[in-house]
């Protein structure tokens, strides 16, 4: 089969591999979906502490597609079957897999990172990850594209979550990017009472007030603070979500917020660049809360699904660019242009 695989920074190939047959326990699926995410974009520049100088590795984490074959002993999924994969699991005995945090395990499993991903025409899907609930069937009513942005849509989910964001609250998001627009339409779904955005580019802020929010600020030419407090009747927001990964929008964040307000650090910060300095007086005497997330157990990211299952969510929208597989390279760089909102590669 056809593999975009990672050799180490700046050196992805395109290589014909042998295609994955399912082991015990195993299932292999053919991948008719997946998208580029930020992740893929770091792993590609900076490489990825989890993926060894010498390994090779198929990325992809952000994954749909058809059941084509399965291993012996597994039941549940069937040739055919569409299904979407949560990239990731954990060990299953630690404390936070058993409470059902898998993301947070210490010991954790992805594909696309630890285990070869979905920028291939099939994917082996390993037996932990069968058995734990990580393949998860796709009605017939949503696309392979929106199953795909389903990753994405649950990291969102666990973020505002987090936050307890209830039916109409007010919430701020810092930045407009695909990451950012996404928690704006979860938001809206959730019954928000008014979204902000702030966002510097234009063309982001524009796609923001496209995609349904209240008000959109650009930081740069009006005071931020200002219209947060103008446009909530001097509360500030009940819920902040820093969408993009920069400490001073951390530290901002957090005066931003309303009392009672909750904060979620969304965006992950560059290694040597993660000390925010924030006004811890704020946070005390307005009783905020402050959260951070990454990724989504599994339990969510079966939730999500629903969601577009549901047909009252679209994640379509996002969709702005489609390639074959063979165009990985072009797709890294449009993913990475700032043009784009998400790539998916169609094998
Ligand atoms: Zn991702
Ligand atoms: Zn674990």
């Amino acid at each position: 089969m056809l593999a975009a695989v990672y050799h180490g920074p700046h050196d992805i190939r395109l290589e014909e591999v042998p295609t994955p047959q399912p082991g015990p326990g195993e299932a292999v699926m053919r991948v008719r979906a997946a998208s580029v995410c930020a992740t893929d974009l770091r792993i590609f520049n900076h490489g990825h502490f989890k993926i060894r100088g010498d390994t090779a590795r198929i990325l992809g984490h952000e994954v749909a597609g058809e059941i084509v074959a399965v291993g012996e002993g597994v039941a549940h999924l069937t040739p055919g079957m569409r299904v979407a994969v949560a990239p990731n699991f954990g060990c299953g005995v630690c404390r936070e897999c058993v409470q059902g945090n898998n993301n947070l395990c210490p010991d954790y499993d992805a594909f696309g990172i630890t285990l070869d991903g979905g920028f291939a025409e099939y994917m082996r899907i390993t037996a932990p990850a069968v058995r734990q609930g990580n393949v998860v069937q796709v009605p017939d009513s949503l696309s392979f594209e929106e199953a795909v942005l389903n990753e994405p849509l649950s990291c969102c989910t666990n973020a505002q979550q987090a936050c307890r964001f209830a039916p109409g609250e007010a919430m701020l998001i810092m930045g407009a990017g695909p990451m950012g627009l996404m928690h704006l339409l979860l938001a809206r779904y959730s019954g928000a009472g008014q979204v902000i955005v702030s966002e510097v580019q234009e063309h982001r802020a524009r796609l923001a007030a496209e995609f349904g929010a209240d008000l959109v600020v650009d930081p740069q030419k009006e005071d931020l603070k200002e219209a947060v407090l103008k446009a909530t009747d001097g509360r500030g927001a009940d819920v902040v979500i820093v969408a993009v990964g920069s400490t001073a929008l951390q530290e901002q964040a957090v005066e931003l917020a309303a009392r009672r307000g909750r904060v979620n650090f969304f965006a992950g910060l560059a290694g040597g660049r993660d000390r925010a300095c924030v006004n811890s007086n704020w946070i005390h005497y307005g009783q905020v809360t402050v959260t951070g997330t990454t990724g989504s157990n599994t339990a969510q990211y079966r939730q999500t699904l629903q969601m577009l299952a549901s047909g009252r969510l679209s994640l379509q929208p996002l969709v702005t660019a489609r390639r074959p597989l063979w165009e990985i390279g072009a797709a890294l760089a449009d993913a990475a242009s700032g043009e784009h909102l998400k790539v998916l590669l169609i094998p």
